[in-house]
C-alpha cells in the first residue's frame, strides 16, 4: 500500500508556485505506480492532486491529502496512425514536447511555458494564442480517470460526458493518463515587434492576429500602445510567404522589428525566452515565449486572465484604456491573445472564438485584487469568463451566467464524486458545491 507524508507533523507545509497559496492538506501521496495510485485515492477521506502547482489560487487544495503524479512511470506510447499519443498525466509539457518530436510528431499549440503538466494544464483550460488555435485541453481525445473509490474510468469522444470531463478543475477524480491528438513535427520562427500604437487595433486587430500561426500582444499600459508584439509563423505555411514580407525587417503596422531578442517582462532576461529573430526552430522550442530550465515569466506575480468574445476585443480594450490609471501601477505586463472556440463545457472559450486578456501583476494581493474587481466590473457586460487558474473574484451565479452547461457539470461531479471526496474551498466559493 503507498504510505503518505503527514505534512503538519514534520511541521512542512507545501505551497503553490508563486507563493501565495499555502496549502492546508496535510498528508501527502506520492504514488509510483498506477495501482497504488488508485489505492491512494481509495484511501483518502479528502483528495486533491498537486500538479506543478502554476496556478494562482487554492483549485490544487485540498482538507485532507494531495496527491502527486511526478513519481508515476512517464509513459509516452504513439500511435503514429491514429494520430494518438498516450501519456502519463502528470508528465510536463517540456518533458512530452522533446520525445514527441523525437519520434516526428507535435501538439497544435502550447502556453506560453512549458513546465506544467499535461493534466493541471487541461484542467483549467489552459491555452495559447492563434486565430485557429484552441486550448490545450481541446487535443485530448480520452483519458483515464480514477474516481472516488478507486476505479478506473475510460472516457472518450464517443462518451455523452465527454466533454464536460475534459475540463474539470480537478473535481472529478484523478487523471491518470491522457491520449493526446498529435500532428505531424512542424517548424516556427518567431519575430517580435515593438512600439505599436493600441489605436491601430481599432482597424487591425483581426488582421494582426491572423497575420501568423500564433500572435501575443504585450501592453503594460503606462502608454497607450503595444510595448511589444510577437508572431509565431509557420517556416512552411503555403499561404504566406517565409519570411513574409511585412516581418522581414520593415515596419509592420507602424510598429518596429526588434533588434536583439526580447523578453517579454521590462526588465526580463531574453535568456529565458524561446530564440526570436526569424531564426526556424522545432514547435516546441518557439510555440512557448519561455524556455524550460529557466525561471518563466518574472517569477515573482500574481496572475489573471478573463476571456471575452473575440468580436468583442476592440470594445473590452477602451474598457481597459479607461482604467489604465489604475492597472498601470499594479501590473508587470499585459497581453492579449486569441483562442478558437470548443465544445468542452468549462472551456474558457465554449462555443464562442475568443480573446483573452491576461495580467502579470505585482505580487501584492491586496493591490491586485481592487483593481480585478473594478476590471471585471467593466468587463463583464462583454461576457468575461475569468481563466480558472489565476485570480478572480466572481460569484457562482456570475459562472452560472457564463456557463451554460455548468449544471450538466455539477451533475457530472455529483456522479463520479457522491460523497465530495474532490470538492474544496475553491469549488464550494465558485461553484457552490
Ligand atoms: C508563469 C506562468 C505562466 C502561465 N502561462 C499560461 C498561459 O500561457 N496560458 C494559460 O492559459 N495559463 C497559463 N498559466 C496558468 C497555468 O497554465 C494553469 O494554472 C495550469 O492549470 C497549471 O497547471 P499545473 O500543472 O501547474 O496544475 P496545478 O496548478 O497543480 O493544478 C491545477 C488544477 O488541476 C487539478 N489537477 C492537476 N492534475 C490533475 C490530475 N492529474 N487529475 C485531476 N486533477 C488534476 C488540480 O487539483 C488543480 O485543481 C501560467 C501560469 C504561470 C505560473
Amino acid at each position: 500500500m503507498v504510505s503518505s507524508v503527514n505534512l503538519k507533523a514534520a511541521g512542512q507545509r507545501r505551497t503553490n508556485w508563486a507563493g501565495n497559496i499555502v496549502f492546508e492538506a496535510s498528508e501527502f501521496y506520492r504514488p509510483q505506480t498506477f495501482s497504488e495510485l488508485r489505492a491512494a485515492v481509495a484511501r483518502a477521506d479528502r483528495l486533491r492532486v498537486l500538479a506543478t502547482g502554476h496556478s494562482f489560487n487554492d483549485m490544487a487544495d485540498s482538507a485532507g491529502a494531495q496527491v502527486s503524479l511526478d513519481a508515476l512511470p512517464p509513459e509516452v506510447e504513439v500511435d503514429s496512425a491514429a494520430g494518438l499519443v498516450r501519456v502519463t498525466a502528470g508528465l510536463t509539457y517540456a518533458q512530452l514536447a522533446g520525445r514527441l518530436n523525437q519520434k516526428g510528431f507535435a501538439l497544435r499549440n502550447m502556453a506560453s511555458l512549458p513546465h506544467i503538466s499535461v493534466a493541471g494544464g487541461s484542467a483549467t483550460a489552459t491555452h495559447g494564442s492563434g486565430r485557429a488555435n484552441q486550448n490545450l485541453a481541446a487535443s485530448i481525445a480520452a483519458m483515464e480517470l480514477v474516481t472516488a473509490e478507486g476505479d478506473l474510468v475510460e472516457l472518450d469522444r464517443a462518451d455523452d460526458a465527454f466533454a464536460g470531463a475534459v475540463v474539470h478543475l480537478g473535481a472529478l477524480g484523478v487523471v491518470a493518463r491522457v491520449v493526446l491528438d498529435v500532428v505531424p513535427s512542424f517548424d516556427i520562427s518567431q519575430w517580435v515587434y515593438e512600439d505599436l500604437p493600441l489605436e491601430v487595433l481599432d482597424d487591425h486587430f483581426e488582421d494582426i492576429m491572423s497575420s501568423a500561426y500564433s500572435v501575443s500582444m504585450f501592453t503594460d499600459w503606462r502608454a497607450p500602445r503595444l510595448t511589444q508584439v510577437w508572431v509565431k509563423q509557420l517556416v512552411e505555411d503555403p499561404a504566406r510567404p517565409v519570411p513574409p514580407e511585412s516581418l522581414a525587417g520593415a515596419p509592420w503596422f507602424t510598429a518596429t522589428p526588434a533588434t536583439g531578442a526580447r523578453h517579454p517582462v521590462p526588465g526580463g532576461s531574453p535568456e529565458t525566452c524561446t530564440e526570436q529573430l526569424g531564426v526556424p526552430g522545432p514547435w516546441h522550442e518557439r510555440l512557448p515565449h519561455f524556455r524550460p530550465g529557466f525561471t518563466p515569466s518574472s517569477g515573482d506575480e500574481l496572475q489573471s486572465e478573463f476571456l471575452l468574445p473575440v468580436d468583442s476585443a476592440v470594445p473590452a480594450i477602451g474598457a481597459l484604456r479607461q482604467i489604465s490609471d489604475r492597472l498601470a501601477p499594479v501590473v508587470q505586463i499585459c497581453e492579449f491573445r486569441v483562442v478558437a472556440a470548443d465544445e468542452l463545457w468549462l472551456s474558457t472559450a465554449y462555443r464562442q472564438d475568443s480573446v483573452a486578456f491576461h495580467f502579470t501583476w505585482q505580487p501584492d494581493l491586496a493591490a491586485v485584487l481592487a483593481v480585478v474587481e473594478l476590471m471585471e466590473q467593466r468587463l463583464a457586460p462583454l461576457g468575461a469568463r475569468p481563466h480558472w487558474g489565476k485570480v478572480f473574484t466572481a460569484t457562482p451565479e456570475s459562472l452560472h451566467a457564463r456557463y451554460e452547461r455548468l449544471p450538466d457539470f455539477l451533475d457530472l461531479a455529483r456522479h463520479y464524486d457522491p460523497a465530495g471526496k474532490f470538492r474544496n474551498a475553491y469549488t464550494a466559493r465558485y461553484l457552490g458545491r
